[in-house]
């Protein structure tokens, strides 16, 4: 595996292979490589000849207080991990490459889409996940960008950025990839003490506790949303910071009766650690 740095760099490797007639597929992470993101380099390589991960903690994207200076870095690691997973390159920028002294643009997606939810607790987070991933796009200029549903609002912010700027480039979506306990894979939950840890399967529960209610014919959103939430107080060391059930294209809450595809979606506290994790509720199944 190749590993480069500067923006320079990766756009003539991409461009270079990009002559030859190759598809170039881009899977953007922040490191700390999982299962999750690997399935992610998977879905690429069924669909491209080249891919290219990105590794970069973009601190744009952390709040004051957040855990930017403790989130988990080990780039031997991660390209060691690549490797085994038959990608090209690496690109590992540093702050400095992608925001030079002087820096002053952002990509902001107004509305609901980036406010709501993860967007209401973290105050300009989706402002410095656009702005990153407009970079990384422009630098890539790959035929498709995959990101995982885990991350469902930021897939609805990328998506909505990537058509009303017209980027050359699709947005491609894989499944969660989850622990065999339903808890979904993260950098974070290494974050967790032992106890946090196994209270933390509340969330798959009350998504799937929700889920079998929808199943059952249930359209109410206080049914469905108490059914997780149900789950979620069960365990004692969770603090609920969201959930909501939200159309699936808008963000928007749902009212009066579910009648088009919805995010059932939940953030909790363990700590000072912070879990996401959500469900499609689709009527037309
Ligand atoms: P991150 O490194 O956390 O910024 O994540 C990089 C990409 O991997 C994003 O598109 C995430 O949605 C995706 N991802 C993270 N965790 C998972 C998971 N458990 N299953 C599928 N995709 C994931």
């Amino acid at each position: 595996v190749r590993t480069v740095r500067t923006v320079d760099e990766i756009r003539a490797l991409s461009r270079s292979w990009k002559r030859e007639g190759t598809r170039v597929g881009f899977v953007p992470t922040m490191g700390a490589l999982h299962e999750g993101h690997l399935s992610l380099v998977r879905l690429v390589r069924s669909r491209c000849d080249r891919t290219v991960v990105s590794i970069f903690v973009n601190p744009l994207q952390f709040g004051p207080g957040e855990d930017f200076d403790r989130y988990p870095r080990d780039l031997d690691r991660d390209r060691s991990l690549c490797e085994g997973a038959g990608v090209d390159a690496v690109w590992a920028p540093s702050p400095a490459d992608l925001y030079p002294e002087g820096f002053a643009t952002a990509v902001e997606v107004e509305g609901p889409l980036a406010t709501s939810l993860c967007g209401g607790s973290r105050p300009g987070h989706f402002r410095g996940v656009a702005t990153v991933v407009a970079k990384l796009l422009l630098a890539v200029e790959p035929d498709v960008a995959v990101f995982g549903q885990k991350d469902a609002q930021q897939v609805a912010v990328i998506r909505r950025m990537a058509a009303d700027l017209a980027l050359p480039c699709e947005i491609a979506v894989a499944p969660t990839v989850r622990e065999p306990d339903g808890l979904a894979l993260s950098s974070r939950n290494a974050y967790l003490t032992p106890a946090e840890r196994s209270q933390a399967t509340c969330l798959k529960r009350g998504l799937d506790a929700a889920s079998a209610l929808f199943a059952a014919g249930q359209r109410e959103p206080r049914h469905l949303l108490g059914a997780c939430r149900a789950a979620l107080e069960s365990s004692p060391l969770a603090r609920i910071d969201y959930l909501a059930l939200v159309d699936a294209a808008t963000l928007v809450p749902v009212e009066p009766t579910l009648s088009r595809p919805a995010l059932l979606a939940v953030a909790v506290f363990f700590g000072r650690t912070r879990l996401i994790d959500n469900a499609l509720l689709s009527p037309s199944e």
